[in-house]
């Protein structure tokens, strides 16, 4: 496969920049290494390496390496492992970590250290991982670039001067450049899928209320969710489990059954139903993303499923509907941030409202200003039914545009991205063009049903292309199973 001229070119430990979960778990559990020297040749990594990625804004090396010892300890004494035995992970910035900074990589979070662990961050150390630090992102996720992050952009570990996307640049970033062997994102709109295509890593988004969100920072609580970054969709699997459940923390999250993700990737795929929305190959397409992904759709042909053309007739509503409905969760979840119990304050302010004014006004980036200003108007008394009303009745039809599809299909592919990474700088003069670039990301998000981004492929200018793989609402097995088998297809 090609490679980009401007690919990450360092050697300090390379190796690690291909090890997945599963290597770096039999290695601490065979003992070829312990998890404690494991971390710290991680640590070395991100200290020759990421300097160039700006991928981590926090490491917790303190917390690691307690824990690395402590899996040691276990690996010693013959005590049961986790499922994730040493294996490091980075987390997105907007996930809490007792103690450790928290600034969904804004400054209006300067200083916040939260007293307690994120559901899905505790869930992962209790099954044996080793956390890293705390990844970059757009500031609370609003962008699809990693640009909007108050402690600068991320680089594309594949073409340094490209964008990761966003916005869980820096957790695609990490995992792609060997900072860490898996990563926790979030998705609202793309975030995971999107800059995991742009990466050339594997990411999944779980079904809406798949993964409790109990310590994440809100962007749009009715579309905010977390997912695994990870080098194989194995790997993801694997993440998933650990990941899945219902949680008293979280009244959002679903009751459902976990799936036996991992075992069930060794089903054959043979005599599945593909389907292929017309609506997403049509003007816009870069032309070789539309011809890696219909190679994709050659080799789940040849693994012996069925591929047959599908209509989502609102797709074209998409992009506008859920910038109308995240910017007006966005106006509300963002009111908490006033410089009163935590974070930033102006040291201006004589007054209450100016301090809160001020404080915001000092703090908030562009992209998040504009999107409260947005958010704000659509959901004014004139405004409302025009808009907000309006865009939850569109929703429904996206939604529903979903369901009759997957009443004969039982899974969807179809691009991630319209194009590949681009240039850093290239579109941020132009928000309106960052959002088109979401054309193919936020539909299944607004219908809450679960997707992924894997591999396959990459442009003759060696940048990593995605597909897209969307299964039904708890429907999680199926969909990584039609993952794995296309990233099977890609190493013949
Ligand atoms: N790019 C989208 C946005 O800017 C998606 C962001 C996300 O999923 N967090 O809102």
């Amino acid at each position: 496969m090609p490679e980009s001229p401007n690919a990450l070119k360092s050697t300090v430990n390379n190796d690690l920049s291909t090890l997945t979960l599963a290597e770096a778990r039999a290695a601490v559990v065979s003992g070829t290494t312990s998890a404690t020297a494991l971390a710290e040749r991680y640590y070395e990594r991100i200290a020759a390496v990421d300097p160039e990625i700006n991928s981590y804004l926090a490491l917790t090396k303190d917390r690691a390496l307690a824990q690395a010892a402590s899996v040691d300890a276990a690996v010693k004494s013959g005590a049961p492992l986790g499922p994730l035995a040493g294996v490091p992970i980075g987390i997105k910035d907007v996930l809490t970590l007792k103690g450790a900074p928290a600034t969904a990589a804004s400054k209006i979070l300067n200083g916040y250290h939260p007293p307690y662990d994120a559901t899905a961050v505790a869930k992962l150390e209790a099954a044996g991982a080793v956390l890293l630090g705390k990844l970059n992102c757009d500031e609370f996720a609003m962008g699809g670039s990693n640009e909007n992050s108050a402690y600068g952009p991320v680089h594309n570990p594949r073409s340094l001067d490209r964008v990761p996307g966003g916005s869980s640049g820096g957790s695609a970033a990490a995992v792609a450049a060997g900072l860490c062997a898996a990563s926790l994102g979030t998705d609202t709109g793309g975030s995971i899928r999107q800059p995991a295509a742009f990466c050339g890593v594997v990411g999944v988004l779980p079904t809406y209320g798949r993964v409790s969100r109990y310590g994440l920072i809100a962007f749009a609580s009715s579309l905010d969710r977390i997912g695994p970054f990870a080098h194989s969709v194995a790997d993801a699997a694997t993440l998933l489990e650990v990941l899945a459940g219902t949680d008293t923390m979280d009244s959002t999250s679903s009751a459902q059954p976990v799936g036996s993700y991992s075992a069930d990737l060794a089903k054959p795929v043979a005599g599945l139903r593909i389907g292929v929305p017309e609506e997403y190959f049509g003007e816009g397409l870069d032309p070789e993303i539309r011809a890696a992904i219909e190679k994709s759709l050659d080799d789940l042909r040849a693994a012996g499923c069925s591929i047959q053309k599908v209509s989502l007739p609102h797709t074209s509503y998409a992009v506008p509907t859920y910038y109308v409905l995240a910017t007006a969760e966005a106006s509300s979840n963002l009111s908490r941030m006033d410089g009163v119990r935590f974070g930033h304050r102006s040291a201006e302010a004589n007054t209450l409202a100016n301090m809160y004014r001020k404080s915001r006004d000092e703090a908030f980036g562009p992209e998040v200003k504009r999107r409260i200003l947005l958010g704000t108007y659509v959901l004014s008394a004139g405004y409302y039914d025009a808009y907000y009303r309006k865009a939850q009745q569109v929703r429904t039809l996206l939604t529903r545009d979903f369901l009759t599809v997957f009443n004969d299909v039982d899974a969807i592919v179809c691009p991630v991205t319209p194009t590949p990474a681009w240039k850093l700088g290239e579109k941020t003069e132009d928000p309106i063009q960052m959002y088109l670039e979401d054309i193919y990301s936020v539909a299944a998000s607004l219908a809450g049903i679960c997707g992924m981004s894997v591999p396959c492929g990459t442009t003759k200018d060696g940048l990593p292309i995605g597909v897209q793989v969307l299964g039904k609402h708890f429907d999680e097995s199926t969909m990584l199973r039609v993952g794995a088998a296309i990233e099977a297809a890609q190493v013949k």
